[in-house]
């Protein structure tokens, strides 16, 4: 099946938005916010960006979902 992934470039935002990304996460598994993430990667979905992560704290996937006031 063709993934319909649009990787972005995590990197080229400014360092104060990646930081803020970076922290600003939703663990399902923790069931925490804010425990961060490592390893993010930045795609578009479906017209809508994700940057996909792990939780710092348990390792499992964090995504982080943009709304497009965010782009
Ligand atoms: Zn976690």
């Amino acid at each position: 099946m063709q993934d319909d992934r649009t990787e972005r470039d995590f990197s080229v935002r400014s360092e104060e938005e990646q930081q803020a990304f970076l922290q600003e996460t939703w663990c399902d598994h923790c069931q925490e916010a804010n425990l961060g993430m490592k390893n993010p990667r930045e795609y578009l979905y479906k017209g809508v960006v994700f940057i996909e992560g792990e939780c710092k704290r348990c390792g499992n996937v964090v995504l982080t979902e943009l709304t497009e006031d965010d782009f």
